[in-house]
């Protein structure tokens, strides 16, 4: 007795090209040659989108990022990930005794308090 696996169906192509774009820049760049170029994978996306902060002041689409923003002096940093975002915003609570908050867009935020 075997289950027979009904493999018809093509796999699931995997049309993965990377591009990013930018609505407030009305702009799509395709990453497929930094990819090649580098092979670091998801890396060359958050590479990119460093860099575009960097030039425009903004991230591109796509990019949730972590919101570290003080609720004293309205200091405010935006990260790719928890860990820097969470390390600002200790360190900007122990210097400054402010409660800083961690806010991203699929979590819940929370508040950094000064220890
Ligand atoms: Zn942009
Ligand atoms: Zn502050």
């Amino acid at each position: 007795m075997s289950d027979h696996i009904d493999d018809s169906s093509p796999p699931a192509e995997i049309d993965d090209t990377p591009t990013v774009s930018c609505s407030r820049c009305d702009h799509e760049w395709d990453l497929t040659y930094e990819l090649d170029d580098l092979e670091v994978g998801n890396q060359s996306f958050e590479q990119f989108a460093l860099d575009h902060m960097r030039h425009t002041g903004h991230f591109p689409d796509g990019i949730s990022t972590w919101m570290a923003s003080c609720r004293r002096c309205r200091d405010a940093e935006q990260f790719l990930s928890e860990r820097p975002a969470r390390r600002w915003a200790e360190t900007h609570a122990r210097h400054t005794r402010h409660a800083v908050e961690l806010e991203h867009a699929d979590e819940e935020s929370t508040t950094v308090t000064p220890e």
